[in-house]
């Protein structure tokens, strides 16, 4: 099926963003290619040479914009209010149709060029910077989490100086796939510049084109229930993360998209052990985005979104949206941990299972995947746990608690088939810890040697593949009673 590109994200105005030119590379050697996203939005036809001229030159496509438009943007970043923001080193490229359920996705760059808003930056992105985003969105999406999608990755030739990395390093551009880049920040730079109209055409626009649930005569009416579902959507991705034992690292209202989709990534890790005050970012030096403070962080960035629409929203009933944000966290959690597991269940058999492992696993110090991959399908995979690598942990009477509590559940009917899959019967989980990515780039950065970093992704399509039947029944949007 053909293509079919938009330009809605122009007509909501020229204030909204600022057409730019993509910087010209001195090369362009194809890294990555996402053929099932291209699949997805009817790209998989391009040759290797059109993809480039595409996602590296950045020629448009047929019908597409002319010029890609930089977004403009506010945000709070580790709470302080930076008005001078923006897309600095990308830019939104073009929007574009999902062939199968029709919504409306933005290609966004990453390492694209200097912009208005760069600042003293480059507008580069390192080709580690580049590699890392792949694994996490790869990672990601096979851990059920709503995450964008990389859709293409080029080397471009370029030198770069960075003082947080060995430096010359090399260059890339990178391409996601995410539904909107408007951000919680993209209402703050209206709320502060009193753009009343415009606050009014955004919530319009996210409406229509995100949550086209939301149907209601009055402004208010409208503003009122995006902000109730964007909150249900974010406290739905907290729950994600903590389920995936992910950390974002900077959770800047700039960096938290209105469908509640995660994207950015920079400095994240997923956790080595289970511990709350664990730390992505080396920069976050109070923790203030450690794994543990994720939903208060995105809580916090709620608030500041709420305030933006005092002007059309009543103070009372903004108060009663962020408390969605408690309603849906928790059967969130629930729901997700046990989809990990592979497991049935609800109510306070659930809650006792999350509580039993998070205190079981902060004791043990165990890797958290270990345990999901040892546990996956519940007390029927005792044989396959004991015969792992963790074996003795399980045998400790501090497992117990957990034991009975994963005795108390169901397995979910599709256990036994992702369990004979190769994927679930390794001894060891697939997983993208930070030493590992260091050990892979370190292999390409020496001798260009790309074996491992295309491993991984082998072995992380595989699990995606082997846990999709327990993620693809994921209800959207998240049900709330307003
Ligand atoms: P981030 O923390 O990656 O979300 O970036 C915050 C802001 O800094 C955004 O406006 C980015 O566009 C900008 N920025 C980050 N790195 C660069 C860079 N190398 N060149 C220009 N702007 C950048
Ligand atoms: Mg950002």
């Amino acid at each position: 099926m053909s293509a079919r590109l938009e330009t809605l994200h122009r007509h909501l105005g020229e204030t909204f963003f600022d057409p730019v030119e993509p910087a010209r590379f001195p090369e362009h050697i194809l890294r990555y290619r996402n053929r099932r996203a291209a699949e997805t939005i009817g790209l998989d036809g391009l040759s290797d040479a059109q993809w480039i001229n595409h996602f590296g030159r950045f020629q448009p496509f047929p019908g597409s914009f002319e010029q890609p438009l930089a977004l403009r943007y506010h945000g709070h970043q580790f709470r302080v209010y930076n008005p001078d923001i923006g897309d600095g080193r990308g830019f939104l490229f073009a929007q574009i149709r999902d062939l199968a359920d029709g919504r409306l996705l933005d290609m966004g760059t990453k390492g694209s060029g200097r912009t208005p808003y760069s600042r003293s930056g480059d507008g580069r992105l390192t080709l580690k910077g580049g590699v890392r985003e792949v694994l996490a969105t790869a990672r990601l999406e096979a851990l059920g989490v709503y995450t964008s999608k990389s859709l293409s990755l080029i080397e471009t030739g370029e030198a770069l100086e960075r003082h947080d990395e060995p430096s010359p390093t090399r260059s890339a551009v990178l391409v996601r796939l995410s539904h909107s880049h408007i951000r919680i920040g993209s209402f703050q730079r209206l709320a502060v510049t009193e753009d009343r109209a415009g606050l009014e055409r955004l919530i319009d626009y996210c409406c229509q084109h995100y949550y086209p649930e939301i149907i209601d005569d009055s402004v208010a009416g409208r503003a009122l229930s995006l902000f109730c579902r964007i909150t249900a959507e974010s406290a739905r991705l907290c729950a994600q993360w903590m389920v995936a034992g992910f950390v974002h690292g900077v959770l800047n209202t700039d960096n938290l998209n209105i469908t509640g989709e995660s994207f950015d990534y920079g400095p994240y890790r997923f956790l080595p052990i289970y511990e709350p005050g664990f730390t992505a970012a080396y920069f976050d030096e109070t923790g203030l985005y450690a794994y543990g403070r994720q939903p208060e962080a995105v809580h916090w960035n709620l608030c500041r979104l709420a305030e933006c629409l005092l002007g059309q929203v009543d103070r009372d009933a903004l108060t009663d949206g962020l408390a969605i944000f408690d309603q849906v966290f928790e059967p969130a959690l629930h729901d997700m941990f046990c989809r990990r597991l592979g497991l049935i269940g609800e109510g306070q058999n659930v809650a006792e299972l999350i509580r039993a492992v998070f205190q079981y696993l902060h004791a043990s110090k165990q890797q958290p995947d270990q345990f999901f991959h040892d546990w996956f399908g519940g007390v029927d995979s005792a044989e396959r746990a004991m015969a792992g690598p963790d074996a003795s942990l399980y045998q400790n009477p501090g497992f117990e608690p957990v034991q009975q509590a994963l005795a108390g559940l169901e397995p979910h009917p599709a256990v036994a088939e992702a369990l004979a899959t190769d994927i679930m019967q390794n001894l060891r989980p697939v997983t993208l810890l930070y030493d590992e990515i260091e050990a892979l780039w370190q292999r390409i950065a020496e001798d260009d040697d790309w074996s491992g970093f295309e491993r991984r992704l082998a072995e992380t399509e595989a699990l995606r593949a082997a846990m999709a039947p327990f993620f693809a029944d994921q209800l959207r949007p998240w049900p709330i009673g307003t």
